[in-house]
C-alpha cells in the first residue's frame, strides 16, 4: 500500500513511478491514486501514448474495466502544453514515450505539479524499458507492483512473449504475454530453445 506524503504547508511536487511487469496493477494503482486526488478537489489529467488504442482511444482504462478519461499524445512535450494549472499529472503506458519524458516531468515537479508515471520496467527480453529507468533514477516515490506467476504462484516479475515475434513493442493482452516469476520466465526461454531446435 503506498501512502501518500503528507502535506507540509508549501506545496511542491514530487515524482511518483508504479512499475512491474503486465497484469501487476499499475493501472489499477494509478487510478486509485488520482481518482483520491480527484475526491479532494485536486485538478487530474492523464496522459497515455497515443500508440496504445488496446483498449479506447480517450480512456486509461485497467485490465478491471475500472477507467478515467484520459488525453492520447505522440511526444511528452505535450504534456507541458497541456498541463496547464492541473495538480496531478498521471502518465500511463509511459515505457512508450520518448526519453524526454524524464526532463518532462522533472519540469512539472519543479513547478508545482505532483506527477505519477505508470509503466512496464522491463520489456519482453527482461531490459529495462523506454525512460522508465531514468524516472525511477529521479523520482521521489517508487512502488513496485507484482502479478502472479500462473505457473508456481510466487510473485511474478518479467512480462514473458508467448508470441514468436521480436520486435520491442508488440501490443498485445493475455493472448500474446504473461507474467511470469524470475525462475520461470528463464525457463521458459530454456524450453523455447529446445523446441526450435
Ligand atoms: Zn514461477
Amino acid at each position: 500500500m503506498f501512502l501518500e506524503p503528507g502535506f507540509t504547508g508549501q506545496r511542491s511536487g514530487w515524482i511518483e513511478v508504479i512499475c512491474g511487469s503486465m497484469f501487476s496493477g499499475k493501472t489499477e494503482e494509478l487510478i486509485r491514486r488520482l481518482k483520491r486526488a480527484r475526491i479532494a478537489n485536486q485538478t487530474v489529467q492523464i496522459f497515455k501514448p497515443a500508440k496504445d488504442k488496446r483498449y479506447d482511444e480517450m480512456r486509461v482504462v485497467s485490465h478491471d474495466e475500472n477507467s478515467i478519461d484520459s488525453l492520447p499524445i505522440e511526444n511528452s512535450r505535450e504534456i507541458i502544453v497541456s498541463a496547464q494549472n492541473i495538480n496531478v499529472i498521471g502518465i500511463d503506458e509511459a515505457q512508450f514515450f520518448d526519453e524526454e519524458l524524464t526532463e518532462v516531468c522533472q519540469k512539472l515537479a519543479v513547478s508545482g505539479t505532483r506527477v505519477i508515471v505508470a509503466g512496464l520496467d522491463m520489456d519482453f527480453r527482461g531490459r529495462p524499458f523506454g525512460p522508465i529507468p531514468n524516472l525511477l533514477a529521479v523520482a521521489e516515490y517508487i512502488t513496485k507492483v507484482h502479478a502472479i506467476c500462473p505457473h508456481c504462484g510466487n510473485l511474478a516479475t518479467h512480462s514473458y512473449r508467448l508470441s514468436q515475434e521480436q520486435d520491442t513493442v508488440v501490443l498485445g493482452e493475455k493472448d500474446k504475454y504473461e507474467p511470469r516469476c524470475r525462475v520461470c520466465y528463464e525457463m521458459g526461454h530454456i524450453l523455447d530453445l529446445r523446441i526450435r531446435l
